[in-house]
């Protein structure tokens, strides 16, 4: 195992501040199970990971960083912590203790404190930051954008900082709460209990497979789209509180190591490969899942473009006045997934023209094709294409971009153009990347008839994983 294969999970954790093992759990939760299996993913992470020497001689924390992004904007927050907590100043001393509030505000690029009498605590400058934390597991801390407006519950502990002229907020919080924010948000607290937990296990995986990814802005993941939506006390449920539980400390490798475990909302019948046909995630037909075991699913969405309207979009670069013709797709992945497509602009076509008098632009070449400018500046015979064709590989990503990922769901599509002057017409399956597990599919196999549990649920979209069981009791030894 090279030691350089994850070196910048190996930065993120050996920056990591230094707590005796007691505070290293201080926010965990009392659940049962969780303690011991957060104790057990430090260990199993010692022996899967090749930072041997950083987590072994300095300190790993299963803790996640989690960037709230929906706090950047605020000039003032306020905070409170239940039972209670205290508030360290940028040098790691107390200056403030009990359940607040505690009111943070921004000031260009420095963040000052008051108590809750309105004494001003101090500033910290840009790239330092206030930390509210306890030690007491249960404690919740809440953060208000302002009066009036809503409040947000989060475990573990809260630093806050200016960088950029904004807010940086980061929760810092223990693996198996982090999840627990996590699962209503990306799955839903009504889905099948065994979908749930394929859920858990998944976005588990996925955590420790981003540690160190926003490393630059002092985080691991983001609580949006980003990473995986995260919502910290105010996502949990029972049934994803139940689902965390009972999948306490699993996760799936390959080769050892935490897989880029990847999913989606609906892959409309097959997910998409990783980068190579055997990366895993690899592509799996899942359309019995989705109510089509005989074949694909039909489509599930259509987008139909006048071709001005397509034109527009895609015109980028192109002469004014060049005419979209024609839009073809050149390449697909082994699951159907439109990776390019080669767009053929052609110069205002004339009138009519009259008998016997062909116009310039009709004029063909002695071999009867033309030179066509590629994007990449190369030249092709291509009959029967008019002169000063243009032809365009765009990628069906950056269409999708383009349109809107929430409007184009997919890369699954089809694409087709009746008449030089009718509609482009796009038809697709799915909603999303595709990648991994498919949450609509997951949920499916969790109900009758088939009734698979999240074992099944994960073998079947991470084909080529390890579920790595962390404890002999986990393992049912
Ligand atoms: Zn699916």
């Amino acid at each position: 195992m090279s030691s350089d294969m994850c070196s910048s999970k190996l930065q993120a954790l050996c920056h990591r501040h230094v707590a005796c093992p007691s505070e290293r759990f201080a926010a965990v939760s009392c659940a049962n199970g969780t303690l011991s299996s957060l104790l057990c993913i430090c260990l199993i992470l010692a022996l899967l990971l090749p930072a041997r020497t950083c987590i072994s001689g300095e300190e790993f924390t299963a803790r996640m960083r989690v960037g709230l992004s929906r706090f950047a904007s605020a000039s003032e927050l306020t905070l409170r912590a239940e039972p209670g907590a205290r508030l360290l100043d940028a040098q790691g001393r107390e200056r403030a203790a009990g359940s607040g509030p505690f009111v943070l505000s921004r000031e260009g690029r420095s963040v000052s404190a008051r108590d809750a009498q309105g004494h001003v605590l101090g500033s910290v400058p840009e790239g330092g930051f206030w930390r509210l934390q306890s030690d007491e597991a249960a404690t919740v801390l809440s953060l208000t954008l302002g009066h009036g407006a809503a409040v947000h519950h989060y475990r573990g502990g809260l630093e806050i900082g200016a960088s950029g002229g904004r807010l940086r907020v980061i929760d810092e919080v223990g693996l198996e709460d982090y999840v627990r924010g996590v699962i209503g948000p990306e799955m839903g607290s009504r889905a099948p209990l065994e979908a749930l937990k394929a859920q858990a296990v998944a976005s588990r995986t996925f955590a420790l497979n981003s540690l160190g990814h926003w490393t630059t802005d002092g985080y691991d993941l983001r609580d949006s789209t980003d990473s995986q939506v995260y919502s910290g006390v105010e996502a949990e449920r029972p049934e994803c509180d139940r689902a965390v539980r009972e999948t306490a400390g699993l996760i799936l490798t390959v080769a050892g190591r935490p897989i880029s475990a990847f999913f989606c909302a609906d892959c409309g019948g097959v997910t998409a490969p990783g980068s190579t046909p055997d990366e895993c995630p690899r592509s799996v037909n899942d359309a019995d899942a989705h109510g089509s075991a005989a074949g694909p699913p039909p489509p599930a969405w259509t987008l139909t473009f006048p071709p001005h309207k397509l034109a527009t979009l895609l015109g980028h670069g192109v002469p004014v006045g060049m005419e979209l013709m024609d839009v073809a797709v050149t390449e697909t992945d082994v699951s159907g997934r439109v990776r390019k497509l080669r767009l053929t602009w052609i110069p205002p076509r004339p009138p009519l023209p009259s008998k016997g008098k062909p116009s310039a632009t009709e004029k063909r070449g002695a071999s009867g094709s033309v030179d066509v400018a590629l994007a990449q500046g190369e030249t092709k015979k291509e009959p029967p294409l008019p002169p000063g064709t243009i032809l365009r590989d765009v990628t069906a990503v950056s269409l999708r971009t383009l349109v809107g990922a929430d409007t184009f769901r997919s890369t699954l599509f089809t694409v087709s153009h009746a008449s030089a002057d009718g509609p482009f017409i796009f038809e697709g399956r799915g909603w999303g990347h595709g990648r991994g597990l498919c949450q609509i599919g997951a949920m499916a196999l969790a109900l009758p008839p088939r009734s698979f549990d999240f074992r099944a649920i994960l073998s079947r979209y991470y084909a080529g994983a390890k579920l790595t069981p962390l404890t002999s009791s986990q393992e049912g030894e």
